[in-house]
């Protein structure tokens, strides 16, 4: 299956070995365009992980460049994959993410980037992430049938 041999050569790519678990964690974040909690996780693999197992292979999978976190409203924190762009170097992450209000997904604007914002004399800036709130694509179309 082709999503499969997708799912291997990203965790070629970042060095990591082919793993069962990262394999199925990996898997879950290709089949939903949205962000993912630790619960959504949880939820969505077949075969029950152990919880220090998620996390670890959440952290590792940041590390590399294959995922990144979404910091939405929600309490929990949530990731998403990342575009080919993105490394163990560097994270090329600087777009913004859509919250919907209706099904409280969060997506990946990947093509529209934050914008900069000019900072007071002495601040520097290190990272900044934007969320706009509001009805994703899927719920408007719902919204007209
Ligand atoms: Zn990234
Ligand atoms: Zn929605
Ligand atoms: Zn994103």
């Amino acid at each position: 299956m082709k999503s499969l041999e997708e799912t291997d050569a990203l965790l070629k790519e970042a060095n990591l070995k082919l793993t069962p678990t990262r394999r199925r964690i990996l898997k879950v974040f290709r089949k939903y365009p949205f962000a993912l909690s630790y619960n959504d996780i949880n939820d969505s693999v077949k075969e029950k992980l152990d919880k220090v197992t998620i996390y670890r292979t959440l952290k590792t999978f940041e590390e590399k460049g294959i995922i990144h976190q979404v910091l939405d409203t929600s309490s929990q924190v949530k990731y998403a994959l990342c575009n080919s762009s993105c490394s163990k170097h560097e994270h090329q992450d600087a777009h913004i993410h859509f919250k919907c209000t209706s099904c409280h997904q969060t997506y990946c604007i990947e093509d529209r980037e934050i914008p900069s914002v000019p900072l007071p004399k002495g601040f520097t800036e290190v990272h900044s992430s934007m969320l706009v709130e509001g009805i994703c694509k899927d719920c408007n179309e719902l919204a007209l049938l």
